[in-house]
């Protein structure tokens, strides 16, 4: 039999006259003693069945019997609305069904919400994903991922990318994160890691000849869960050999227009503006700066050299920004306690009010000249930043963002997307002082960059490129190293024995040696472009199963302890005391 002629949401004027069958779930149901009347509802909508007891008194003992989200299905005419009983707000508005026989499918017991409520706990959403899925604005944001990755992966096959899968199950893979492990029965006591990201197996794609490599590929990193971060997420990763930076950010750009064009909206034009990672730092005080607004970032650094303000005079770095708003007291000191949050040791301030006259504890000690510097229009105020330049830029690159988004200076309605470039190859770790990877340890020098001192690699360059949209960042690649001595040097410089770097990372050395061609690639969230193409405030709303903050599943409510027997044969004590101690 047919479940259904046609879709909820698919009846129109043309339809009157027409015998139907319809099935979906019962929306809501309203009894008016004789007749009841009931929205039905599926993926595409919800149509108004009309269950009269003297045309069908069958139907109307079901129809009583019927609560919200039964399934049920519905034989009968499709028939005019009364004119006064049009609803202009639906598109089936304008008709209904007048009920034959009606059939329960399915009951439902009385559900933990309903679905039209508002602000319904996020994890009672959860660990009922399947009701929280049949509402509208979960309806629309899975379809609208599908629509992407499917305008994704129409952009790389037209683009000649083959797809490969790679393995979940594999050596852990330098990513920045803890590996999550696998124990293996077969040999007890080992692990696989499950891959944080495909990136060693799509460069032995390159050195196997594949030349454009792509994955809609799942990742997993055992990180602290955010708004923007999940246990696992997906990254279209992309692969492709004999290219130059500029060819894999073309790619790229294609398949975010490609996206956006697909969803029928105006896509950002290309190219996507490029931004040095040191200007990025200066002007904006962060490599994923949100170009949506000014409020840049300023030096100060020459004119107060010989400032009377000794803590300028000091400072191997003094920046500022002017925020558009006369500060009150209570907002300096708000706010200078979130500089201090991020680091800072003091907020100095120059408020200019409205009739243009100065207040500031520090204006005393400023010259003529260092005043005129900070150019400050009459209603505005000049923030420092005076220290270290890392801490400087971080500090006031985070307060241009609060100010930014607190006085609304951000224009909601521009789409910015951008590449910062030019990251520095390698980063100083500010507690232990050793140098690791920026990116990853695959990342190519710069030209010219490729003989640095394996003790202090400050300087060097890599060729790496972050994606940003909005003050996102979207993902990141690099042109890879194809070199095989330049490979150990970078591990050496990391502090990798050459016997450490071929016990973890030989197979790799060894491909690198045997005719590896150029390559570069790249890899972008899928769930974080998905999110914020639908304006979702976090990526749990675009995931159909995700965790909750605690890295646990409402749902399932994995994970769970395994007993003693499982684990003996994989090898495996688990330290009983302490997890169950600290619940
Ligand atoms: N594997 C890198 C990442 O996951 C991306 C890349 O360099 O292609 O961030």
């Amino acid at each position: 039999m047919s479940w259904r002629d046609l879709y909820c949401g698919e009846l129109r004027k043309d339809h009157i006259g027409r015998r139907v069958t319809v099935a979906g779930w019962v929306d809501t149901r309203r009894d008016h003693g004789g007749l009841v009347f009931v929205d039905l509802r599926d993926h595409t909508g919800k149509l108004q069945l009309v269950v009269n007891p003297e045309r069908a008194a069958d139907a109307q003992v079901a129809a009583h019997e019927i609560r919200n989200e039964f399934v049920v299905q519905a034989e009968g005419e499709v028939v005019a609305r009364a004119p006064d009983a049009v609803n202009p707000n639906l598109p089936t508005g304008e008709v209904e069904v007048q009920v034959d026989a009606l059939r329960i499918l399915s009951r439902s017991t009385p559900l933990p919400f309903q679905l039209d409520e508002e602000h319904v706990d996020e994890t009672l959403r959860l660990r009922y994903r399947w009701l929280d899925m049949r509402r509208d604005r979960m309806q629309h944001n899975f379809r609208l991922s599908h629509t992407v990755i499917a305008a994704i992966r129409r952009a790389m096959d037209a683009m000649d990318f083959v797809d490969v899968w790679t393995p979940s199950m594999t050596r852990g893979t330098p990513e920045g994160a803890r590996d999550f492990l696998v124990p293996v029965r077969l040999q007890p006591g080992k692990f696989f890691a499950l891959a944080q990201s495909p990136q060693l197996f799509k460069q032995l794609c390159m050195v196997g000849g594949i030349d454009r490599y792509y994955q809609i590929a799942t990742c997993w990193r055992d990180e602290d869960l955010r708004a923007d971060r999940q246990f696992e997420f997906r990254q279209l990763d992309l692969e492709m050999a004999f290219v130059e930076r500029e060819d894999v950010l073309d790619v790229m750009e294609s398949a975010v227009v490609a996206s956006f064009e697909a969803l029928g909206r105006e896509a950002p034009s290309r190219p996507f503006p490029r931004i040095g990672y040191d200007e990025a730092m200066a002007r904006y005080g962060s490599d994923k700066p949100d170009l949506r607004f000014g409020m840049e970032i300023q030096d100060a650094t020459g004119v107060t050299r010989g400032s009377e303000f000794g803590v300028f005079k000091s400072a191997p770095t003094v920046r500022y920004i002017v925020a558009p708003k006369v500060f009150s007291r209570a907002e300096l000191a708000r706010l200078e306690e979130l500089a201090k949050e991020w680091g800072a040791r003091g907020l100095a301030y120059i408020v200019v009010d409205e009739s243009g006259e100065v207040r500031s504890p520090i204006a005393k000690f400023l010259s003529e000249s260092e005043l005129a510097t900070f150019e400050a229009e009459p209603g505005s105020t000049v923030l420092f930043g005076a220290g270290d330049e890392a801490m400087v830029a971080r500090v006031l690159g985070l307060l241009r963002l609060h100010i930014g988004r607190e006085l609304g200076l951000i224009d909601v309605g521009l789409d910015a997307f951008h590449w910062v470039i030019d990251f520095p190859l390698f980063e100083q770790d500010e507690e232990t002082g050793r140098w690791t990877f920026a990116h990853h340890p695959f990342t190519a020098p710069m030209a010219g960059d490729e003989t640095w001192d394996e003790s202090n690699p400050a300087g060097t360059r890599g060729q790496h490129y972050d994606l940003v949209w909005n003050g996102w960042e979207l993902g990141s690649g690099s042109i890879r190293i194809h070199d095989v001595e330049v490979q150990e040097r970078v591990f050496r410089t990391m502090g990798l024995s050459d016997e450490d770097a071929h016990s973890k990372f030989g197979f790799l050395l060894e491909a690198l040696a045997m005719g590896a061609p150029p390559h570069g690639g790249f890899a972008m969230g899928i769930e974080r472009f998905v999110a914020l193409m639908a304006g979702e405030p976090d990526i749990r709303q675009v995931i159909a199963f995700p965790k909750v903050s605690s890295g646990s599943d409402p749902l399932t409510g994995a994970p769970t302890p395994m007993p003693d027997e499982i684990l003996r044969e994989l090898g495996i004590g688990a330290l009983q005391a302490e997890s169950s101690s600290s619940h």
